[in-house]
């Protein structure tokens, strides 16, 4: 969005933006004090808060904030009444040449309008179509957040510009609710659990949002896989390997190149003159073998799937963790199907999905319908018919699964609309994890056929799918999600054997090892030289979720002193009884940590 465009949107701002607005207004005010010549460009509402871009003397850092704060609470205590007034352009030219003002004269001077508004509150006057808040004493109570760079106009080649994120509530509760839940989001921020509890690392060397997993990780994630695979083996999809990289002309003849190049590396030129480039999305690839013989109406529906690993060009900044990154691994499927039975497959993915989301212990999710831009003909195929077609067949299919949904505009994929399946976060805010999409014009665009029962071709209708999404974003969302406490079968190490004197009792606790491993448990002996206060401590900062001290009496009635990772004691339990409800939870795949006592 252009500065220009920022500036528009406050004149539709509900009234708690209006709110934040005329917070950052103040805010300006306070820095305009505490900071003689700053000079300032724009100050918007944003979801949470306010930010106003500045340029400033010298660089704000952590400790200027509580001062600012001081000075804004001075302002809000003075009720100053926010005072609205229309310039001539020139005069508002003249006022901010005067003050040294160069980015509201850049705004002024790309401004359409004769006639230009300005809000002033106390000492501080501002380019602002409004609207604000009566007087500052109508601000809710507020926060300074965080500093950081902003280009100007979002230009790297224009001046860097400090941004000063505040955040405004109507209730001192509501200000302290938020706060708690972005507490709650760090604690949980699968970067830093990621790095705590060794899951996966980002390498200097290797290059940003292409991650590593460590064994740790790599485990959980090989977990997922076998999970998933087994679950689509038993729905009848074939799975296959396919190369991630081909020759441009695929991507050509797929409209991947024309509508989808922005996220696509640059193709490598071949000696040959041959172009390759590295795959953006799997469908062509599958599509080939759809291609490698002739299909009847018999063979339909063919469902093939791959972990297909495959590149994305995201932008450095746009890089976090697992959650954006360059490099992903898909949990991808193409169903080739008849146009009958295209609803019935439709229905089956989604009914998937909601098993699947069981399973992980998804409840706070719903369906978005994610339909084209009319338009946008660059991002999207231009082709009435197909969208017409493809957006009532899904609607269709929703309205039989009889699940609600919304829509929004601009979200499809470039060949069709799709439904996403958008799951809550630890912010409650909505991520997309599965889609589900209709296709209709790669089969068009491959002349895709099968033969029909009356011996002549037809073309078939694609669903393109993924349920766990990529590797990586379910990765990082179970993170988050279970605040790094997997379930037991997800647990990379899922018990910690601690022997009370490690000379005496090391013997016993390799031997419950033993017996756990061979029930298929993934387990640790811990004979570091430590207390075992320090030991238990570690296995649970590591969210093991079961720690078993041994020592004589265990050894001598062959059993475990339970401990769960929420730091209850379950006492001493049987060895084999141990093994056996382990083993359960682990293949019924709960969510519950230990069965609750009587
Ligand atoms: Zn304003
Ligand atoms: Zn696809």
């Amino acid at each position: 969005m252009s500065v220009e465009e920022e500036l528009n949107q406050s004149v539709a701002y509900t009234p708690l933006q209006r709110m934040r607005h005329s917070a950052a207004h103040v805010m300006a005010e306070a820095v305009q004090d505490l900071f003689p010549g700053a000079r300032f460009a724009i100050g918007p509402a944003i979801e949470d808060g306010f930010y106003y871009d500045m340029e400033l003397p010298r660089p704000l850092t952590p400790e200027d904030l509580p001062a600012i704060e001081a000075r804004m609470r001075e302002s809000v205590a003075a009720n100053h009444p926010f005072v609205r007034s229309v310039w001539p352009r020139e005069q508002a030219l003249a006022y901010f040449r005067e003050k040294d003002q160069p980015y509201k004269i850049e705004i002024i001077e790309n401004l359409p309008d004769a006639e230009v508004g300005i809000y002033q509150e106390g000492p501080f006057l501002d380019l602002c179509r409004g609207p604000h808040v009566e007087s500052t004493g109508q601000i809710g109570p507020f926060k300074l957040m965080r500093v950081a760079g902003a280009y100007w106009r979002g230009d790297e080649k224009r001046p860097m510009l400090q941004r000063l994120y505040g955040t405004a509530w109507q209730s001192d509760d509501e200000l302290n609710a938020y706060l708690e839940r972005l507490e709650e989001a760090r604690r949980r921020d699968h970067r830093k659990l990621g790095k705590d509890l060794e899951l996966f690392m980002i390498s200097e060397e290797v290059g940003a949002g292409l991650p590593l997993w460590l064994p740790k990780g790599a485990t959980v994630r090989r977990l997922l896989e076998e999970y998933i695979l087994a679950k689509e083996r038993d729905q009848g999809y074939q799975h296959v390997y396919t190369p991630q990289l081909a020759k441009l002309d695929l991507y050509k003849t797929s409209g991947h190149w024309e509508h989808y190049q922005d996220s696509m590396y640059p193709p490598m030129v071949m000696e040959s003159g041959e172009e390759l480039v590295l795959r953006p999305m799997n469908c062509p690839h599958h599509i080939q073998i759809y291609m490698s013989k002739t299909r009847s109406y018999r063979d339909l529906p063919i469902r093939i799937a791959e972990l297909g690993t495959m590149y994305r060009l995201e932008r450095s900044g746009e890089l976090a963790g697992l959650a954006r990154v360059r490099a992903m691994t898909l949990n991808d499927a193409h169903i080739f199907c008849t146009p009958e039975q295209m609803l019935g497959e439709f229905i089956r993915v989604v009914q998937l999905i909601q098993e699947v989301y069981a399973v992980l212990g998804f409840k706070d999710y719903n369906y978005r319908l994610s339909l084209r831009d009319p338009n946008d003909k660059v991002k999207f195929e231009d082709n009435e018919a197909m969208w017409q077609r493809s957006e009532a067949a899904l609607r269709e299919a929703l309205d039989q699964l009889g699940v609600a949904y919304y829509e929004s505009v601009g979200d499809a994929a470039f060949y069709g609309p799709k439904l996403d399946v958008q799951v809550a976060n630890v912010l409650g805010k909505d991520e997309t994890i599965s889609t589900v999409q209709l296709d209709f014009t790669l089969p068009e665009r491959f002349q895709l056929e099968y033969i029909g029962e009356d011996g002549m071709p037809h073309r078939p209708v694609m669903i393109h799918r993924g349920v766990l999404s990529t590797m990586e974003r379910i990765m990082a969302f179970l993170i988050e999600n279970y605040a790094g406490n997997f379930p037991v079968w997800l647990a990379p190490v899922q018990a910690v054997v601690i022997p009370i004197s490690d000379e005496r009792h090391s013997g016993y606790a390799e031997r419950v090892a033993q017996a756990l491993r061979a029930a298929g448990r993934r387990v640790e002996v811990d004979l570091r030289k430590e207390r075992m206060n320090a030991k238990v401590r570690d296995a649970q900062l590591q969210k093991v979720p079961y720690m078993l001290v041994v020592g004589d009496k265990e050894a001598e009635s062959d059993a475990v002193s339970l401990r769960l990772r929420t730091n209850e004691n379950v006492g001493a339990v049987p060895l084999e009884e141990f093994v056996t409800v382990a083993k359960r939870l682990n293949d019924e795949r709960s969510q519950e940590l230990w069965p609750a006592r009587e």
